[in-house]
């Protein structure tokens, strides 16, 4: 078992690893106060050399166009072409100048022409085999009003191959973690149709849509690249959706209604705003792009803190479900402010928080499964608790008086050809057991009584109590030789049966009545009354005996014997 488990980590480890990959080329990185002089094929160097680095983080300020000048710094001697990745801008637009031609070039992840050679993941610009460290290459960031965060890097194609292959099997792999854990929750909707599966399948389907529309492999789908013109709204309105279905699944799963009720109050509202925003998303005259995100951003944070906060009240009052929503949230949520944070303060994206992000929603989305199997437990356990109860008696711990007629019922159906049996008892003089011993004594006496007879008969026969200190025995392929012989010994059992209470002994006796099933007896109804009657001639003939029901016939078959 463990060793399949570290096979497993293995494998994976595997799949992240990047194989062995040339270091991206080292950068000379300028930002500049104004836009550089394009109109000739070959711009004039800024001045001054830049910062040094082999991925260059930048930002493009609020209110206007930030360019950057990045330059090599050495010329391009590897095999392999260069090739600029821009990344990290989250709808952000940023428009390329690279040699020989210097043309603008402005791509988003959403474009439907994309080079399908690469994931969406950074934007690729093909740069000149012989690019020279004196050939600057210039990016404009950002549109008034908009804040950008922007990493840019040259690799040659080879490594960047590599590299890019890795991220895919990464994102592939997590992404069909949670497809598949929503396919399972559909499947358990299907057949158990509990809301609660309801809330988590919409609030993955969303998240996974949202993953996929954000880093834009969405618009790589047969079909879906004309989406790609509403690369902004769909993403956006995807995770408020996500974020409204996330807290009325929480809501549900760790039943916040009865365990933090305030909290669960001010949570659910927290849906609306959601729902509004999602709409907000598509409505352009509000330019949501200069405030959606953010505003998106900052509700999620207080969303996320006030989920965990109640769900950790809910758990502290002993909600298992709770217990599963933190197992499985709080890696995700740390994440998630984490990002958030990020986005917030345009700060640059570590590669642990790229890779860490995606799979904390995989392990979320396998943990909140695996609770709503156990919340799905929990409830059968419960269902058999409260079957088991609707069964039993709860004084003497047999079955009360409806399930042993349904037992009979059953047996009647059962038996067609082979033999069934009643015997039906009624303690004798019980009233003055009562009486004279008190109510409690009387009672011990039955659950004793109860545990005698069970010692007397076999497992696949049932025993029930009928009334007030009445029970009922159904005997399953006992002849009437053998039933009344198993009438007998528990008369005995019971006359030399001896109840201590306190420092006082009871004795008692038993009258028994017993009837088998034969062609004159038309129900399991009229079999128990056969046996009744027959201990009604028990109590008759003094009591502390066993009668077999005799009918009419048979009496008068017997009389005629007997004259004879
Ligand atoms: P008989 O020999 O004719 O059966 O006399 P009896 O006193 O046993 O008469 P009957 O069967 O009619 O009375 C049943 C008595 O059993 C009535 C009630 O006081 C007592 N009883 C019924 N249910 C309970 C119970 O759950 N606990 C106790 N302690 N007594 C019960
Ligand atoms: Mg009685
Ligand atoms: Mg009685």
């Amino acid at each position: 078992m463990h060793g399949w488990i570290l096979r497993c980590c293995m494998l994976l480890l595997g799949c992240w690893s990047p194989a062995a990959l040339a270091e991206p080329a080292l950068l000379l990185v300028n930002d500049l106060t104004q836009a550089p002089d394009l109109s000739s094929t070959a711009p004039a160097l800024a001045t001054g050399p830049g910062r040094e680095t082999v991925k260059a983080w930048t930002r493009a300020p609020h209110d206007h166009l930030q360019w950057v000048e990045l330059r090599l710094a050495q010329d391009w001697h590897r095999d392999s072409s260069p090739l600029l990745a821009v990344g990290g801008a989250i709808g952000a637009r940023v428009v390329v100048h690279a040699p020989p031609d210097y043309q603008a070039v402005l791509k988003t992840r959403y474009d439907i022409g994309l080079d399908q050679g690469f994931s969406r993941r950074a934007m690729i610009y093909r740069l000149p085999a012989a690019l020279r460290s004196d050939q600057p290459i210039y990016l404009a960031i950002g549109q008034p009003g908009q804040v950008a965060r922007v990493w840019a890097s040259v690799d040659d194609i080879e490594s960047y191959r590599a590299a890019d292959l890795g991220f895919v099997r990464a994102n592939t792999f997590f992404v069909s973690v949670q497809f598949s854990m929503l396919l399972v929750i559909l499947c358990f909707w299907l057949i158990l149709r509990d809301r609660v599966f309801l809330y988590f399948i919409a609030y993955d389907l969303f998240v996974v849509l949202y993953a996929m529309t954000d880093s834009g492999e969405f618009y790589s789908l047969p079909g879906a690249a004309w989406l790609g013109q509403f690369s902004f709204h769909i993403p956006q309105s995807m995770s408020a959706l996500g974020s409204a279905f996330s807290i009325w699944f929480i809501i549900e799963f760790a039943e916040l209604r009865s365990n933090a009720p305030r909290m669960a109050r001010w949570l659910g509202f927290m849906r609306w705003p959601f729902f509004a925003l999602a709409a907000a998303t598509w409505l352009t005259v509000l330019k949501p792009e200069l405030w959606h995100s953010h505003l998106i951003n900052y509700l999620v944070v207080v969303a996320t803190g006030l989920s965990l906060a109640s769900t950790w009240v809910a758990w502290r009052r002993g909600n298992r479900q709770a217990g599963f929503f933190l197992l499985a949230w709080v890696p995700l949520l740390s994440l998630l402010m984490l990002r958030v944070v990020q986005l917030i303060a345009a700060l640059p994206q570590p590669t642990w928080l790229e890779y860490g992000f995606p799979a904390s929603m995989a392990y979320a989305a396998i943990v909140i499964a695996v609770g709503l199997a156990d919340r799905t437990l929990q409830a059968r356990i419960e269902r058999d608790r409260a079957a088991h109860m609707a069964q039993t008696d709860p004084l003497s711990g047999i079955l009360n008086r409806r399930a042993i007629t349904q037992r009979l019922e059953e047996a009647w159906e059962d038996s067609g050809t082979t033999a069934l049996s009643v015997l039906f008892l009624d303690l004798d003089h019980f009233k003055r057991i009562n009486d004279n011993f008190g109510h409690a004594a009387g009672d011990a006496c039955i659950v004793a009584v109860a545990e005698a007879i069970r010692a007397e008969i076999g497992a696949t026969d049932s025993l029930g109590r009928y009334g007030g200190e009445e029970f009922v025995i159904v005997l399953r392929d006992q002849g009437e030789a053998a039933t009344a012989r198993v009438a007998e010994r528990i008369v005995e059992r019971i006359a030399s049966l001896t109840v201590h209470v306190g420092k006082r002994a009871i004795t008692f006796t038993v009258s028994i009545g017993h009837a088998i099933r034969d062609a004159a007896t038309g129900s399991a109804k009229e079999l128990v009354e056969n046996a009744d009657s027959a201990q009604y001639q028990a109590k008759r003939a003094g009591r502390n005996r066993a009668v077999a029901f005799r009918t009419l016939q048979t009496r008068q078959n017997e009389s005629e014997h007997v004259n004879e």
